[in-house]
């Protein structure tokens, strides 16, 4: 915004001069009321509002409203407001760079009001009274004045209703509705400390008490989950001292089918960034069963200047500068989070599972949370109001544990597969001990790559009489350009002519049990398969071949040294290959289960 802007006041709309207009992608395209949502509830905010109320009829088509309670559109300028490339948020090129509004172009309110009726109220102080227009096909046809409080609320009616191929293009009520609840829900997820309500045909769908972000996942999601949500949280990355990231993902065993809930915002605006959400994939893939994703909730901010929004029409998509720094901070938190979390056992009615009608079903029937039940038992449960049972669930001492895995003092090996633990705050714990050694395995045969291994050593075991390997030409290839990678492992080979090496060295996690030659050969294979997770999988046999075996009886002082050392892995609850490996009773669901 330009100096002489108030900053908490409407600044006045003024025409983009071309200069800017030339440099500004062409966008704001409207193609269903979801787009018309999107832009009117970027404007509320854009305006400070702290209450953003979105209603919808027959899926947006009859009727989209958004009301505000921000500073207003001066009278004079409401009709200005509605025109192309007419703004009050950018005003010269340079200013195109250090944008901190959702909006910059001008030209949405023109683009509704080009394929809807478009009614704009605004009041700008505390008079009570409001400044009303009507534009049909982006002409103005009738102002007068209302009663409202400070704030706008911009309604589009009968969209597309003068262009019936434009029309013919959208589906039906439910699903274009579906899509107006999935851009409030992206805001509001993005921005928790704003109240947001969404109704639809008359119905409440959604409604978060614009305190924060775990309020916010209750109020959509249900208790439950807010209950179980574990902290994405990052300042200072790797010299990057203005970017921070917040957000939280629910713990393990709420999962889901679709990518719909994996939410990522930069700067407060929800964005679609590949990358980005590759990144997040790339974290919490081996955490989760195969094709399920998590709710996930990733607030970055960077420095406006760092964020470029004007690549995309719908804006969408954005630049973003340290996008690589960015996405390995979200990996390496989305995996240590989930890496972590431990499988609850809740209270003798088997594990939690994902709560159904989020899971499946669209998002309007997502109910208000005071009409959700809280599952579990709770016996003698007193009815309390919805702010209590928030907080209850924030503090509730059953909350997977938000903290690393705490020190276990082992107890007892139970059938010579599981170590029975405690914690010091009494929690129950059971350890599968091949998952457990697997994991941190794997995690030694990660920390163990070409540029952490001294140039002379070898890190695997050398072998008495080289073995000489036979491959075909395609396998040596590959393997011709593994050489250092398998090296770091501690697997020597050396180009014996054509396509045959001489191993001089085995990993030492390869096993002594089982024959050399044989191991070797396996190894070798596997180090000669094409793809690029090749090594992954070399590392993840290695560190299964390696792990102690199920029914290997463990002294106490080896179940205590393998508790240790699973309390320094990133990600201490899950195997290599991503199953679970710990289970925790939690005091509280003993007590409960035993009516102690
Ligand atoms: P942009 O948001 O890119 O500036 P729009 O066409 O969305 O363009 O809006 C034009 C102008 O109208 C905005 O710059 C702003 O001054 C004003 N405006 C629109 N909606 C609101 C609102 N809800 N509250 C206050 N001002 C608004
Ligand atoms: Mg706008």
């Amino acid at each position: 915004m330009a100096s002489d802007d108030q900053p908490t006041g409407p600044a006045r709309v003024r025409p983009l001069p071309p200069e800017v207009i030339e440099r500004i992608a062409a966008g704001e395209v409207i193609e269903r009321p979801a787009s018309v949502a999107r832009e009117l509830i970027a404007n509320a905010l854009d305006a400070g509002a702290t209450d953003v109320r979105v209603e919808l009829r027959e899926g947006g088509l009859r009727l989209l409203r958004v009301s505000d309670d921000g500073w207003g559109i001066a009278p004079d300028d409401l009709e200005l407001a509605a025109r192309t490339h007419t703004t009050s948020k950018a005003r010269t090129l340079a200013d195109l760079d250090t944008l901190v509004t959702l909006g910059f172009r001008g030209e949405a309110l023109a683009s509704v009001a080009a394929v809807a009726e478009l009614t704009l109220a605004s009041a700008c102080d505390a008079s009570g009274m409001a400044e009303v227009i009507t534009l049909r096909e982006g002409v103005c046809v009738a102002r007068e004045r209302q009663p409202r409080g400070r704030g706008v609320t911009a309604t589009a009616r009968d969209l597309f209703a003068a262009m019936p191929a434009r029309r013919a293009l959208l589906r039906g009520p439910r699903y274009e509705a579906a899509r107006v609840a999935a851009v409030t829900r992206s805001y509001a997820l993005a921005h928790p400390a704003v109240r947001f309500t969404l109704i639809g045909d008359g119905a409440l769908l959604l409604q978060t008490p614009g305190t924060d972000l775990a309020g916010a996942v209750a109020a959509t999601f249900g208790a439950d989950v807010a209950r179980a949500l574990l902290p994405l949280t990052a300042s200072a990355l790797d010299g990057l001292p203005e970017v921070t990231i917040s957000g939280v993902v629910a713990a393990r065993p709420f999962h889901f089918a679709t990518r719909e809930h994996v939410y990522l915002s930069v700067n407060g605006r929800p964005l679609a960034n590949r990358a980005l959400h590759a990144a997040l994939e790339t974290g919490y893939r081996p955490t989760l069963r195969k094709g399920r994703h998590p709710l996930l909730i990733a607030r970055v901010s960077v420095a406006p200047e760092r964020i470029d929004a004007n690549i995309h029409p719908a804006k969408l998509e954005a630049l973003l500068r340290d996008e690589a720094s960015i996405g390995a901070a979200l990996r390496r938190l989305t995996h240590e989070a989930l890496g972590a979390s431990p499988v609850e056992f809740a209270g003798g009615a088997g594990l939690r599972q994902p709560v159904m009608g989020v899971a499946g079903a669209l998002p309007l029937r997502l109910t208000f949370p005071a009409a959700r039940r809280r599952r579990g038992l709770r016996l003698r449960e007193q009815p309390r109001g919805y702010l209590a049972r928030l907080e209850a669930a924030r503090w509730d001492d059953e909350a997977p544990a938000h903290a690393p895995l705490p020190a276990l003092e082992p107890l007892a090996q139970f059938d010579g597969a599981l170590i029975v633990a405690q914690s010091e705050e009494g929690h129950l714990y059971l350890v599968d001990q091949h998952r457990a050694h697997e994991r941190i395995l794997y995690e030694r045969l990660l920390a163990q790559t070409p540029a952490t291994r001294a140039p002379s050593a070898s890190s695997g075991q050398l072998l008495l009489e080289p073995l000489l390997i036979e491959l075909t030409p395609s396998q040596a290839r590959t393997l011709s350009a593994r050489l250092d990678e398998l090296a770091a492992l501690g697997l020597e080979l050396q180009p014996f002519g054509g396509a045959a090496f001489l191993a001089r060295s085995l990993p030492s996690a390869a096993g002594a049990a089982q024959s050399a030659a044989g191991v070797a050969h396996e190894l070798i294979e596997d180090a000669a398969e094409e793809g690029d997770d090749w090594l992954d999988h070399l590392r993840v046999s290695l560190a299964c071949r390696s792990a102690i075996r199920r029914g290997q009886p463990l002294s106490e002082a080896e179940q205590r040294a393998l508790l240790a050392d699973l309390r320094a892995v990133t990600a201490p609850a899950i195997c290599p290959h991503g199953s679970p490996l710990i289970v925790r009773h939690s005091h509280a669901a003993l007590t409960r289960l035993f009516e102690w």
